[in-house]
């Protein structure tokens, strides 16, 4: 720890003081031989677990191929049957294009650029407590600012913040639509703007899950106005929620998706899905990157669409998911500090507060709970506008026994907090 203070940024957090010298599926070790349940799947990565002996094996193969030629160099064949794949997966029944590029702030970045060729207007609107990203336009999608915003701006112009519906904090799908009525009115008209972007199921901003009427709603106001609908399903795609795409469940086909993460078992690989006619307004050359849709990466993706079908892992995720509210419920009714338990399919969270008022959140707790379970051997993480909410991202690979024994680590930890 103190090498790593010496030698890199503080900007670089770290929320667990923890190296790591070996993963297996939902267990890692650190290098002091230590065993942990890992609950936080290096941030909604890991729906495969660590090291997933098929994932490896396909990675190794590509390695005695070939590592690189850069897409727009020489093509190669993973890619284009991962797109084939990813395109089969959207929702929609239209033609549909896929780009591939390496991180998720990317493939946001990228479906904007494609919004605004498309659609040749600029604006764009992102919600209150969503996250895009830590690139200049996705932090200035991003409706947080402490701590991604701090000291970055000025961010892009011409985008706009509604409200994210939120009906424990008193913000109904009414008046989410509204807010967005009001930036037609007050800042911009809907004429000029270029897309919507949505998180179906909100990540670092709580977990909070868009109601599904709302998420029609959208789509009717983008049908009304000629605006792009784009679901960021950075975090909850790769069946986290227990479809390929959280949107799936609301019927809404979206024109653009944009996808990292769990995607790629581990490796660097990101996204966008979208209407052919809207992937192709860039002019040629417009799109890429030196890396963008490695053939590792690539390979590695294509592996991980093998294990969900083996494993039957968007099944899983439902089951895992209702294990998960029902155990975390159980815990809520005993304990007043847990103001609520949510979720989409396996992307479930507690939000914490003090007195039993959900308007008083608990971020010192939220701390301290991960700070407990870590001692106790399990890795947590927290999120929310607050920093109130502690989030579960297990491997969807995870046995029923580790998962009840992460939980029952958090239901020890709790009662040492009280
Ligand atoms: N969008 C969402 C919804 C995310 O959860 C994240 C990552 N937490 C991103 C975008 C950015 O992805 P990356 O860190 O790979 O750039």
């Amino acid at each position: 720890m103190a090498r790593r203070r010496a030698a890199i940024p503080r900007g670089v957090g770290q929320s667990h003081e923890i190296f790591i010298a070996r993963g297996e599926n939902a267990e890692v070790w650190d290098v002091e031989g230590r065993r942990y349940i890992d609950f936080a799947g290096g941030i909604a990565v890991l729906n495969t677990g660590h090291c997933r002996p098929e994932i490896v094996e396909a990675v190794k193969k590509q390695l005695d191929l070939f590592t690189h030629t850069c897409f727009q160099v020489l093509a190669y064949e993973p890619y284009v049957e991962l797109a084939e794949r990813i395109n089969a997966l959207a929702p929609g029944s239209f033609d549909k294009k896929t780009l591939f590029l390496s991180t998720g702030a990317e493939a946001v970045e990228n479906a904007i650029k494609i919004a605004r060729a498309h659609t040749k207007r600029s604006a764009v609107i992102a919600f209150t407590s969503g996250y895009h990203g830590r690139t200049l336009l996705t932090l200035g999608l991003t409706g947080k600012v402490a701590p991604y915003k701090l000291g970055f701006g000025p961010f892009p112009n011409e985008i706009f913040h509604a409200q994210f519906p939120n009906a424990l904090h008193g913000v109904s799908v009414d008046d989410a639509i509204a807010s967005i009525e009001l930036i037609f009115k007050n800042d911009v008209e809907a004429s000029r703007v270029a897309a919507i972007i949505v998180e179906p199921v909100q990540g670092e901003g709580g977990f909070n899950v868009a109601p599904f009427d709302f998420l029609q709603r959208l789509r009717a106001l983008c049908d009304q106005h000629g605006i792009l609908l784009i679901a960021d399903e950075i975090q909850t795609g790769a069946g986290r929620t227990g479809t390929w795409f959280a949107i799936e469940q609301s019927g809404v086909a979206p024109d653009m998706i944009t996808m990292a993460k769990s995607m790629g078992g581990g490796y660097p690989i990101s996204g966008v899905v979208g209407r052919a006619e809207v992937m192709d307004a860039p002019a040629a050359g417009g799109l890429g990157g030196t890396y963008a849709g490695s053939p590792v990466a690539c390979a590695a993706a294509l592996a991980v669409l093998e294990v969900f079908e083996k494993d039957q892992l968007l099944a899983r995720s439902r089951n895992l998911g209702n294990h998960l509210m029902r155990s975390l419920q159980a815990m809520a009714a005993k304990d007043a500090r847990i103001c609520e338990v949510r979720g989409l399919g396996a992307m479930v969270a507690i939000e914490l507060c003090k007195a039993g008022d959900a308007h008083q959140p608990d971020a010192d707790l939220a701390k301290a709970l991960a700070a407990e379970a870590t001692k106790r051997g399990l890795i947590l993480l927290t999120c929310g506008t607050y920093g109130n909410v502690v989030r579960i991202l297990v491997p969807l690979t995870a046995s029923d026994a580790i998962v009840n024994e992460g939980l029952d680590i958090i239901q020890a930890s709790l009662t040492a907090l009280c």
